[in-house]
Protein backbone atom coordinates (compact mmCIF):
# COMPACT_ATOMS: atom_id res chain seq x y z
CA UNK A 1 0.00 0.00 0.00
CA UNK A 2 1.10 3.34 -0.74
CA UNK A 3 -0.35 5.31 2.52
CA UNK A 4 2.99 4.36 4.89
CA UNK A 5 4.76 6.28 1.90
CA UNK A 6 2.90 8.96 2.24
CA UNK A 7 2.50 9.18 6.04
CA UNK A 8 6.30 9.49 6.02
CA UNK A 9 6.37 12.32 2.60
CA UNK A 10 3.79 13.97 5.59
CA UNK A 11 6.07 14.08 8.61
CA UNK A 12 9.40 15.20 6.71
CA UNK A 13 7.05 17.75 5.23
CA UNK A 14 6.17 18.64 8.86
CA UNK A 15 8.80 17.75 10.75
CA UNK A 16 11.26 20.66 10.48
CA UNK A 17 9.08 23.10 12.41
CA UNK A 18 10.28 23.49 15.94
CA UNK A 19 8.30 25.93 16.77
CA UNK A 20 5.98 26.68 19.82
CA UNK A 21 6.73 24.81 23.43
CA UNK A 22 5.95 22.01 25.49
CA UNK A 23 3.37 22.20 28.31
CA UNK A 24 4.97 23.25 31.51
CA UNK A 25 2.10 23.98 33.89
CA UNK A 26 1.82 20.36 34.56
CA UNK A 27 5.82 19.47 35.72
CA UNK A 28 5.79 16.17 34.16
CA UNK A 29 4.68 17.20 30.84
CA UNK A 30 7.95 19.56 30.97
CA UNK A 31 10.10 16.39 31.05
CA UNK A 32 9.09 14.76 27.65
CA UNK A 33 10.92 14.44 24.66
CA UNK A 34 9.78 17.42 22.38
CA UNK A 35 11.22 16.05 19.55
CA UNK A 36 8.92 12.82 19.25
CA UNK A 37 6.38 13.00 16.16
CA UNK A 38 4.14 10.41 15.10
CA UNK A 39 1.07 9.63 12.64
CA UNK A 40 -1.74 6.86 12.20
CA UNK A 41 -4.63 6.36 10.44
CA UNK A 42 -7.27 3.74 10.60
CA UNK A 43 -10.17 2.86 8.37
CA UNK A 44 -13.69 1.79 9.35
CA UNK A 45 -12.52 -1.76 8.76
CA UNK A 46 -10.09 -1.97 10.34
CA UNK A 47 -7.00 -1.13 8.66
CA UNK A 48 -4.09 0.82 10.55
CA UNK A 49 -1.42 2.64 8.69
CA UNK A 50 1.16 4.51 10.98
CA UNK A 51 4.40 6.89 10.31
CA UNK A 52 7.09 8.68 12.79
CA UNK A 53 6.81 7.28 16.24
CA UNK A 54 3.28 5.80 17.48
CA UNK A 55 4.38 3.48 19.86
CA UNK A 56 5.44 5.44 22.65
CA UNK A 57 2.73 6.50 25.37
CA UNK A 58 2.28 9.95 26.81
CA UNK A 59 -0.83 10.72 28.88
CA UNK A 60 -4.63 11.21 27.13
CA UNK A 61 -5.12 14.54 28.58
CA UNK A 62 -8.01 16.61 27.31
CA UNK A 63 -8.47 13.93 24.09
CA UNK A 64 -10.03 12.02 27.19
CA UNK A 65 -13.12 14.38 27.09
CA UNK A 66 -14.78 13.99 23.90
CA UNK A 67 -14.87 9.55 25.09
CA UNK A 68 -15.93 10.39 28.89
CA UNK A 69 -18.48 12.60 27.04
CA UNK A 70 -19.18 9.44 25.15
CA UNK A 71 -19.90 7.26 28.09
CA UNK A 72 -21.41 9.67 29.98
CA UNK A 73 -23.91 10.07 27.51
CA UNK A 74 -24.20 6.19 26.75
CA UNK A 75 -24.73 5.76 30.89
CA UNK A 76 -27.42 8.65 31.57
CA UNK A 77 -28.84 9.24 28.27
CA UNK A 78 -28.96 12.71 25.42
CA UNK A 79 -31.42 14.53 27.92
CA UNK A 80 -29.81 14.09 31.20
CA UNK A 81 -26.70 15.07 30.22
CA UNK A 82 -27.52 18.41 28.14
CA UNK A 83 -29.40 19.55 31.14
CA UNK A 84 -25.95 19.11 33.25
CA UNK A 85 -23.47 20.48 30.14
CA UNK A 86 -24.30 22.91 27.42
CA UNK A 87 -23.00 22.43 23.81
CA UNK A 88 -22.31 25.70 22.64
CA UNK A 89 -18.77 26.69 21.52
CA UNK A 90 -17.60 28.90 23.78
CA UNK A 91 -14.29 30.80 22.36
CA UNK A 92 -12.49 30.69 25.44
CA UNK A 93 -9.38 28.98 26.95
CA UNK A 94 -10.10 25.31 28.09
CA UNK A 95 -9.53 26.22 31.87
CA UNK A 96 -11.65 29.36 31.74
CA UNK A 97 -13.97 30.02 34.86
CA UNK A 98 -16.59 30.35 32.89
CA UNK A 99 -20.26 29.51 33.06
CA UNK A 100 -23.34 30.09 30.50
CA UNK A 101 -24.95 33.12 31.03
CA UNK A 102 -28.87 32.27 32.27
CA UNK A 103 -28.66 28.45 32.45
CA UNK A 104 -25.13 28.53 34.53
CA UNK A 105 -24.22 24.99 33.17
CA UNK A 106 -20.37 24.70 31.52
CA UNK A 107 -20.62 25.49 27.91
CA UNK A 108 -19.64 22.45 26.58
CA UNK A 109 -17.99 19.00 27.90
CA UNK A 110 -14.56 19.97 25.63
CA UNK A 111 -13.66 22.79 28.19
CA UNK A 112 -12.56 21.92 31.63
CA UNK A 113 -15.90 22.41 33.67
CA UNK A 114 -17.98 20.71 31.27
CA UNK A 115 -15.04 17.78 31.11
CA UNK A 116 -15.22 17.91 35.10
CA UNK A 117 -19.39 17.60 35.49
CA UNK A 118 -19.12 15.50 32.62
CA UNK A 119 -16.79 13.30 34.65
CA UNK A 120 -18.81 13.09 37.49
CA UNK A 121 -21.89 12.02 35.65
CA UNK A 122 -20.03 8.01 35.23
CA UNK A 123 -20.83 5.65 37.67
CA UNK A 124 -22.81 6.15 41.58
CA UNK A 125 -22.06 9.37 43.19
CA UNK A 126 -19.95 9.82 46.06
CA UNK A 127 -18.03 7.12 44.92
CA UNK A 128 -14.27 8.47 42.62
CA UNK A 129 -12.83 4.97 42.73
CA UNK A 130 -15.34 3.66 41.00
CA UNK A 131 -15.73 6.29 38.74
CA UNK A 132 -11.85 6.00 37.90
CA UNK A 133 -12.52 2.15 37.14
CA UNK A 134 -15.40 2.84 34.75
CA UNK A 135 -13.44 5.74 33.23
CA UNK A 136 -10.67 3.53 32.18
CA UNK A 137 -12.77 0.52 31.30
CA UNK A 138 -14.22 2.52 29.15
CA UNK A 139 -11.00 4.43 27.44
CA UNK A 140 -9.88 0.72 27.03
CA UNK A 141 -12.71 -0.27 24.77
CA UNK A 142 -12.44 2.45 22.45
CA UNK A 143 -8.89 1.78 22.32
CA UNK A 144 -9.50 -1.65 22.17
CA UNK A 145 -6.68 -3.13 25.02
CA UNK A 146 -6.48 -2.60 28.06
CA UNK A 147 -4.86 1.03 28.84
CA UNK A 148 -3.14 2.07 31.91
CA UNK A 149 -2.56 5.50 34.17
CA UNK A 150 0.85 7.21 34.02
CA UNK A 151 1.10 7.70 38.00
CA UNK A 152 4.14 10.41 38.01
CA UNK A 153 2.02 12.34 35.76
CA UNK A 154 -1.08 12.25 38.28
CA UNK A 155 0.98 12.96 40.79
CA UNK A 156 2.67 15.92 39.33
CA UNK A 157 -0.42 17.44 38.01
CA UNK A 158 -2.69 16.77 40.80
CA UNK A 159 0.35 19.14 43.45
CA UNK A 160 0.12 21.86 40.72
CA UNK A 161 -3.95 21.92 39.55
CA UNK A 162 -4.81 25.13 41.30
CA UNK A 163 -6.86 26.30 38.19
CA UNK A 164 -9.32 23.11 38.32
CA UNK A 165 -9.59 23.23 41.80
CA UNK A 166 -10.68 26.75 41.03
CA UNK A 167 -13.07 25.74 38.59
CA UNK A 168 -14.31 22.67 40.36
CA UNK A 169 -15.23 25.42 43.63
CA UNK A 170 -17.05 26.70 41.51
CA UNK A 171 -18.76 24.12 39.80
CA UNK A 172 -19.56 22.96 43.79
CA UNK A 173 -20.86 26.44 44.95
CA UNK A 174 -23.59 26.02 42.29
CA UNK A 175 -24.26 21.94 43.07
CA UNK A 176 -23.20 21.27 39.51
CA UNK A 177 -20.96 18.59 41.17
CA UNK A 178 -21.97 17.00 45.14
CA UNK A 179 -18.57 15.58 45.98
CA UNK A 180 -15.47 17.28 47.49
CA UNK A 181 -13.93 19.03 45.01
CA UNK A 182 -10.41 17.84 45.72
CA UNK A 183 -11.64 14.28 45.01
CA UNK A 184 -13.13 15.52 42.35
CA UNK A 185 -10.09 17.02 40.97
CA UNK A 186 -8.26 14.09 41.67
CA UNK A 187 -10.63 11.69 39.97
CA UNK A 188 -10.94 13.81 36.71
CA UNK A 189 -6.89 14.16 36.74
CA UNK A 190 -6.51 10.34 37.00
CA UNK A 191 -8.85 10.37 33.77
CA UNK A 192 -6.05 12.89 31.53
CA UNK A 193 -3.52 10.39 33.17
CA UNK A 194 -4.70 7.35 31.11
CA UNK A 195 -1.63 6.56 28.89
CA UNK A 196 -2.17 6.18 24.84
CA UNK A 197 0.20 5.67 22.01
CA UNK A 198 -0.81 7.78 19.00
CA UNK A 199 -1.91 4.14 16.79
CA UNK A 200 -4.63 3.84 20.82
CA UNK A 201 -5.69 7.23 19.59
CA UNK A 202 -6.35 6.33 16.13
CA UNK A 203 -8.32 3.31 16.67
CA UNK A 204 -10.26 5.40 19.30
CA UNK A 205 -11.10 8.07 16.76
CA UNK A 206 -11.93 5.13 14.43
CA UNK A 207 -14.51 3.70 16.84
CA UNK A 208 -16.35 7.31 16.67
CA UNK A 209 -15.90 7.23 13.21
CA UNK A 210 -17.67 4.00 12.42
CA UNK A 211 -20.70 4.80 14.61
CA UNK A 212 -19.51 3.62 18.52
CA UNK A 213 -17.83 -0.02 17.03
CA UNK A 214 -14.06 -0.39 17.83
CA UNK A 215 -13.27 -1.65 13.97
CA UNK A 216 -10.89 -4.43 15.16
CA UNK A 217 -12.88 -6.10 18.53
CA UNK A 218 -15.96 -5.56 16.63
CA UNK A 219 -17.18 -4.67 20.19
CA UNK A 220 -20.23 -1.49 20.24
CA UNK A 221 -18.25 0.71 22.89
CA UNK A 222 -21.26 3.54 22.76
CA UNK A 223 -24.58 3.88 20.43
CA UNK A 224 -24.61 5.24 17.23
CA UNK A 225 -26.19 8.19 18.34
CA UNK A 226 -23.53 8.78 20.74
CA UNK A 227 -20.94 8.83 18.49
CA UNK A 228 -22.90 11.54 16.47
CA UNK A 229 -23.50 13.57 19.40
CA UNK A 230 -20.38 12.95 20.40
CA UNK A 231 -18.35 13.80 16.84
CA UNK A 232 -20.47 16.90 16.64
CA UNK A 233 -19.65 18.43 19.86
CA UNK A 234 -15.60 18.03 18.52
CA UNK A 235 -16.54 19.76 15.66
CA UNK A 236 -17.53 22.82 17.20
CA UNK A 237 -15.50 22.87 20.38
CA UNK A 238 -13.12 20.44 19.67
CA UNK A 239 -9.72 22.36 19.46
CA UNK A 240 -10.05 24.99 22.00
CA UNK A 241 -10.22 28.72 20.99
CA UNK A 242 -9.23 27.76 17.54
CA UNK A 243 -12.32 25.66 16.74
CA UNK A 244 -13.35 28.03 14.24
CA UNK A 245 -10.65 28.12 12.09
CA UNK A 246 -10.10 24.40 12.51
CA UNK A 247 -13.47 23.72 10.77
CA UNK A 248 -13.19 25.82 8.02
CA UNK A 249 -9.45 25.02 7.40
CA UNK A 250 -9.12 21.65 8.38
CA UNK A 251 -13.04 20.53 7.87
CA UNK A 252 -13.25 17.63 10.31
CA UNK A 253 -14.28 16.41 13.96
CA UNK A 254 -11.59 16.89 16.07
CA UNK A 255 -9.57 16.84 19.58
CA UNK A 256 -6.90 18.08 20.84
CA UNK A 257 -4.46 17.83 24.04
CA UNK A 258 -1.73 19.68 25.99
CA UNK A 259 0.29 16.95 25.95
CA UNK A 260 0.67 17.19 21.95
CA UNK A 261 -2.05 14.48 21.05
CA UNK A 262 -4.49 15.27 18.75
CA UNK A 263 -7.56 13.16 17.33
CA UNK A 264 -9.57 13.51 13.98
CA UNK A 265 -13.14 11.93 13.82
CA UNK A 266 -14.27 11.08 9.88
CA UNK A 267 -17.79 9.35 10.05
CA UNK A 268 -18.26 6.67 8.54
CA UNK A 269 -14.34 6.56 6.98
CA UNK A 270 -11.49 7.27 9.10
CA UNK A 271 -9.96 7.93 12.71
CA UNK A 272 -6.68 10.26 12.40
CA UNK A 273 -4.16 10.41 15.52
CA UNK A 274 -1.23 12.77 15.35
CA UNK A 275 1.31 13.31 18.32
CA UNK A 276 3.93 16.15 18.97
CA UNK A 277 4.51 17.63 22.19
CA UNK A 278 5.56 21.30 20.70
CA UNK A 279 2.31 23.75 21.36
CA UNK A 280 0.78 26.33 19.63
CA UNK A 281 -0.44 29.65 21.84
CA UNK A 282 -4.14 27.81 21.77
CA UNK A 283 -2.36 24.55 23.36
CA UNK A 284 -2.79 22.41 20.25
CA UNK A 285 0.63 20.51 18.83
CA UNK A 286 1.99 22.26 15.93
CA UNK A 287 2.99 19.80 13.71
CA UNK A 288 -0.03 17.65 14.94
CA UNK A 289 -1.89 20.48 13.17
CA UNK A 290 0.40 20.70 10.70
CA UNK A 291 -0.17 16.77 9.77
CA UNK A 292 -3.84 17.17 10.03
CA UNK A 293 -3.89 20.35 7.47
CA UNK A 294 -1.50 17.85 4.74
CA UNK A 295 -3.72 14.78 4.86
CA UNK A 296 -7.32 17.40 4.72
CA UNK A 297 -5.87 18.86 1.98
CA UNK A 298 -3.94 16.05 0.07
CA UNK A 299 -6.77 13.40 0.01
CA UNK A 300 -9.76 15.79 0.51
CA UNK A 301 -11.15 15.44 4.01
CA UNK A 302 -12.75 18.86 4.44
CA UNK A 303 -16.66 17.94 5.04
CA UNK A 304 -17.53 20.76 3.76
CA UNK A 305 -16.31 19.89 0.25
CA UNK A 306 -18.62 18.72 -2.20
CA UNK A 307 -18.06 14.77 -2.73
N1 LIG B 1 -5.39 17.69 32.60
C1 LIG B 1 -5.32 18.92 31.85
C2 LIG B 1 -6.06 20.00 32.60
O1 LIG B 1 -7.16 19.77 33.02
C3 LIG B 1 -5.88 18.69 30.48
C4 LIG B 1 -5.78 19.93 29.69
C5 LIG B 1 -5.77 19.71 28.20
O2 LIG B 1 -5.26 18.73 27.67
O3 LIG B 1 -6.32 20.61 27.56
O4 LIG B 1 -5.55 21.08 32.78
Amino acid sequence: SPIPDYLHEVLSACGADTSGAVADYIPELAQVDPDRLGVALTTVDGAVYEAGDCESRFTIQSISKPFVYALALQQRGLEAVLDQVDVEPSGEAFNELSLEKGSGRPLNPMINAGAIVVHTMLGDPGDPQGRCDQVLAGLSAFAGRPLDVDEAAYGSETATAFRNYAIANMLRSRDSITEDPEDVVAAYTRQCSVRVSTRDLALMAATLANGGVHPVSEEQVVEEWVARQVMSVMATCGMYDSAGDWISTVGFPAKSGVSGGIIGALPGQLGIAAFSPRLDPHGSSVRGVEVCRHLSADMGLHMMDAP
